[in-house]
């Protein structure tokens, strides 16, 4: 058994060493990790400059890109094969929401099941003081479940973990994914210079769309377990777009042969 743990806190963040150190007992663990924090990198690859990488202990690999660098070095190059499972994480703050879409940590998750890897992202509420123990055995409890009834197919898990000790943490609870609302995301000030500066932050203030939500499994103490499907197609709406098409359907090409049609395609 092969796990590959990676994040985007960095790899001397203590939130991947504890996930590292829990998930040794379900197998050899392989740590690939960017040298530095990465949060809110997304999906970002690194195309335009070379990438280092840096071997800290066995089995351990910093490397100077993002975290979906690390899930490719990891998988196609640095692994003596794919793993059979891949864990990001345990990141310090929650992922919830939209977050996903801005998230390294989840991103990482998401690049491992374009690469066939089952996948988990883990994430534990918090700002400063976290329960990462808590988390790890959550994570170690779902990693168990995954590898002995795997994923669907372009499935990744993305797992929140309240920050709470382990006895106090009320279990775990599926979710769907919730919006938030900020309250003001755009901080103007001025510079020593007098130049004005911006710096987007900004506190969360509400969330939407609640049925099942993920925060509220968080707010109530208990594990939120999300399942993030690849295909983001709205697929319940394709009927009210295809009246937007300007091209004929697929059946037309097989009557009119493929090279008659390209051209027409086009206008
Ligand atoms: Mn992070």
């Amino acid at each position: 058994m092969r796990i590959l743990v990676t994040n985007d806190d960095g790899i001397h963040s203590p939130g991947l060493t504890v996930l590292a150190k829990a998930l040794s007992k379900l197998g050899e663990v392989w740590v690939v990790a960017p040298d530095r924090e990465r949060t809110a990198a997304a999906h970002a690859v690194t195309l335009h400059k070379p990438l280092r990488v840096q071997q800290l202990g066995t089995r351990i690999y910093a490397v100077s890109g993002t975290p979906v660098d690390c899930v490719n070095l990891a998988v196609l190059k640095l692994l003596p094969a794919p793993p059979d499972l891949l864990l990001s994480g345990i990141n310090r703050g929650v992922n919830l929401g939209d977050d996903v879409l801005y998230s390294g940590t989840v991103s990482a998750a998401m690049e491992g099941t374009i690469l066939g890897v089952p996948s988990m992202a883990v994430s534990q509420e918090g700002q400063s003081q976290f329960h990462f123990d808590a988390g790890a055995r959550y994570a170690v409890r779902i990693a168990r479940l995954i590898l002995k009834e795997g994923l669907p197919d372009e499935t990744l898990v993305n797992l929140n973990i309240p920050n709470r000790p382990f006895g106090s943490i009320t279990g775990v609870r599926v979710t769907c994914l919730s919006r938030r609302r900020f309250d003001n995301p755009i901080i103007e000030k001025m510079d020593p210079h007098g130049r004005t500066y911006y710096w987007i932050a900004g506190t969360r203030v509400s969330w939407s769309r609640s049925k099942d939500a993920d925060h509220e499994a968080i707010e109530q103490g208990a594990v939120s377990l999300t399942p993030i499907h690849l295909d983001t197609t709205n697929h319940g709406v394709l009927d009210r777009f295809r009246k937007w098409e300007t091209v004929r359907r697929p059946q037309a090409r097989l009557i009119t042969g493929s090279s008659k049609l390209k051209g027409k395609q086009r206008n």
